[in-house]
């Protein structure tokens, strides 16, 4: 059986492991990264965030993303009760990337995965993790099914798990723990976006809040497709009758604003249900492995926060491995397990007070004062490890309490005109 020596093992070659790689190799490090699909391969996931764009560039992987000519996105639509709710990233309170892309993850994991290789990084594509075993010291045997379907094994000093759904290290380490994030469900497919109307209108990445916990996504691609997508609560997902298809059809008939332009337009494939989405784990890492992007933990859709998390943590446990690698002591409590969830808890208290209807609340008055609306806004751009933002530093009392004075302010004036 074929076995090889490394120092680094990244499992999975989706937007975390390629970031992880590709700052990997830079640092001269003997790496391979083990995928179990052939590229292009469909996944869902296809709205970024601006702060993903940093860690491209900080591993040289934003030139190849530019030259595929995605569809630019420079803020995000919400409709709540048919109004418009415009996030402009330019306005946001943080430093940083002021837009973004929206893509077919396929060519863009793919464009990733290609220049990566240019680059001299080893790739394995169809090559499955089947079973990994790490000693006391951190050292890892991890047995891959390889393409041909003979088996091989990959002794590393480090792990970094990136395989996403697949969570390959908290299935085999038993990791799994429920997430805090009431349970949701959603349904999506891609369609050839014909009806596509002129100018800004067709490009929009837009949100349509249907009620409290039910919405539908609409993400135009640059090559006249678009994505199309549902997210429920898990009960009422489970109650909607008839084939995906017909599932979604029925959805999709109940937005105000996009059922027209999508009515009568065949699915380009039938449309996939994820339930319940929210995924988390009792720890990000352990003796010789890193758990990052979805492999770890994945909160909620609403705000398109998956990817860049799966960036910035599988950048991040990158650079902690080459510090360790290097002789330098690494505190990964503090360093990456507790740096992560502080942005992760932003994000989840966000989540959590969508879903409450606060933050519905707070979104619906949120013209009413530009410096607040900025301050979300740098949330929704992905910038939630930026203290001096006040709806980071102290989100979890600053939503719950702005729903709050909105409430009473609307009552008042009720009580006045009454
Ligand atoms: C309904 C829904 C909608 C979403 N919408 C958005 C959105 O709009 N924006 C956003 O940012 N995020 C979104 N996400 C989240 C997004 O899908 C993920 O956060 C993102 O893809 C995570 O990237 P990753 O690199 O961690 O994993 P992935 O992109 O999933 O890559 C993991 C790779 O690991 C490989 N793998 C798995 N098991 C093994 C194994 N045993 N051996 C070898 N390889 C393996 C897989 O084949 C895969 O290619 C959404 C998620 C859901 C469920």
């Amino acid at each position: 059986m074929l076995e090889e020596q490394l120092e680094v093992l990244i499992i999975g070659a989706g937007p975390s492991g390629c970031v992880a790689a590709g700052y990997l190799h830079n640092k001269g490090f003997k790496i391979k990264v083990v995928e179990k699909s052939t590229f292009p391969r469909f996944v869902i996931g296809e709205s970024l965030l601006p702060r993903c764009m940093e860690h491209f560039e900080e591993t040289g992987l934003l030139n190849c993303l530019k030259i595929e000519g995605f569809q630019e996105k420079h803020g995000a639509r919400f409709l709540i009760d048919g109004k418009p709710v415009h996030f402009d990233f330019a306005k946001k309170f943080s430093e940083g990337w002021n837009w973004t892309w929206q893509v077919p993850r396929a060519d863009f994991d793919h464009a990733l995965t290609r220049q990566l290789e240019e680059y001299g990084v080893n790739i394995d594509f169809g090559c499955e993790v089947t079973h990994v075993a790490i000693d006391a010291e951190g050292n890892s045997k991890t047995t891959v099914t390889q393409s041909d379907g003979s088996e091989a094994v990959l002794n590393s000093k480090f792990i970094i798990d990136a395989s996403g759904h697949g969570r390959v290290l908290p299935r085999l380490l038993h990791l799994d723990v429920k997430s805090s994030i009431p349970d949701h469900s959603s349904i999506f497919t891609h369609v050839k976006d014909v009806n596509r109307p002129e100018g800004i209108e067709g490009t929009l990445i837009t949100f349509d809040i249907i009620d409290l916990n039910t919405w539908l996504w609409v993400i135009p691609f640059s090559n006249g497709m678009c994505s199309i997508g549902y997210v429920g609560a898990t009960d009422f997902m489970e109650s909607l009758q008839g084939s995906p298809t017909e599932k979604l059809q029925q959805l999709m008939e109940r937005s105000g604003h996009y059922a027209k332009r999508f009515q009568h337009i065949p699915y380009e494939f039938e449309p996939v249900m994820i339930k319940n989405v929210a995924k988390s784990v009792a720890t990000m890492w352990g003796k010789g492995f890193a758990l990052t992007g979805n492999s770890a933990e994945f909160l909620d859709p609403v705000f398109s926060s998956g990817v860049t998390f799966a960036t910035e943590s599988g950048l991040m446990a990158a650079k902690l491995i080459a510090k360790e690698l290097k002789g330098k002591r690494v505190n990964w409590q503090t360093d990456y397990e507790n740096y992560m969830r502080a942005g992760i808890d932003v994000f989840a208290t966000y989540v959590k007070e969508w879903y409450s209807g606060n933050l519905q609340k707070i979104f619906s008055h949120a013209d009413n004062n530009p410096e607040i609306k900025s301050q979300i806004c740098a949330v929704l751009a992905g910038y939630v490890w930026d203290t001096e933002n006040p709806f980071v530093a102290k989100h979890d009392r600053l939503v719950k309490a702005l729903a709050r004075v909105i409430e009473l302010q609307s009552s008042n004036k009720e009580n006045l005109s009454g």
